[in-house]
């Protein structure tokens, strides 16, 4: 940002998307399709798969930003398949038990999603603390529903949801905030809708998991030109072959500035 007539010049900050793991489901070369963004005010996780700590460890190693899961404080959770949510446990037991403030992230997620991810995480962690009564969600995370009709405030961005088509409930996400627009579609049947509700976003991550419940390359790459070129492609097979073409492949490690 430039202040002309006085002088005086100012570097803006942009929101930035560290890109921490770029894999399917089935993935043996990948961590889960994931990200944190570095919203200025926070970082925030979209999705939390496995083996959590040592994605973010290489990360960090690749990208040269901090990020330790102390300094996680919300977490957007899309849908509960393990390859985007069975970092939770991990996160939860570290967070109350290997700090010494032991404070709660924040948990978003529709509340569909949200009203079932204690019986996931409970044969795991609803075990007694002191007095004998069970744990629940909340000694670990503070949840936070998502409304798809309206817009929440996350490390000082906006922050929108819309359901996908998916085989369980997820949702996609557009996060506004410093310097522009981030789309990221969750995992989703290739929908034009979704599309569209994405297309105001500076830089759109779609998935492309080619299997059924999820979105072809062919699909995307019959959209216009000027959308293709805001797309980069996350949850890949191992085996798929270079498509070529303006939508390339995520990276891990990868820093991505919004809007820069
Ligand atoms: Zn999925």
């Amino acid at each position: 940002m430039t202040w002309h007539g006085i002088g005086f010049h100012a570097t803006m900050y942009t929101m930035k998307l560290i890109v921490t793991g770029i894999g399917d489901a089935f993935s043996a070369l990948h961590y889960g399709s994931s990200g944190i963004i570095d919203a200025g005010s926070g970082l925030v996780a979209i999705d939390c798969p496995g083996a959590v700590l040592a994605m973010y460890r290489a990360a960090a190693s690749c990208s040269g930003v901090e990020l330790g899961f102390n300094q996680l404080h919300d977490i957007i959770l899309t849908h509960l398949h393990g390859d985007h949510s069975n970092g939770l446990e991990t996160i939860g037991f570290a967070r109350r038990y290997c700090e010494e403030e032991g404070t709660r992230p924040r948990l978003h997620a529709l509340p569909e999603v949200l009203d079932r991810v204690w019986e996931k995480l409970a044969p795991a962690m609803d075990g007694a603390s002191q007095g004998g009564t069970l744990s629940t969600l909340e000694d670990y995370f503070e949840p936070r529903p998502l409304d798809p009709e309206g817009v929440v405030r996350i490390a000082g961005m906006d922050v929108r949801c819309r359901r996908t088509r998916h085989s369980i409930p997820t949702a996609g996400l557009l996060f506004c905030g410093a310097g522009g627009t981030l789309g990221w579609s969750g995992d989703t049947e290739f929908e034009r809708a979704h599309i569209e509700w994405l297309a105001e976003a500076d830089c759109i991550v779609h998935e492309c998991g080619g299997h059924s419940m999820h979105t072809k390359w062919e699909e995307l790459d019959g959209l216009p030109a000027q959308i293709k070129s805001r797309i980069r492609l996350i949850h890949r097979p191992d085996d798929d072959v270079d498509h070529g073409g303006v939508m390339k492949p995520l990276i891990e490690g990868e820093v991505i500035d919004i809007g820069g």
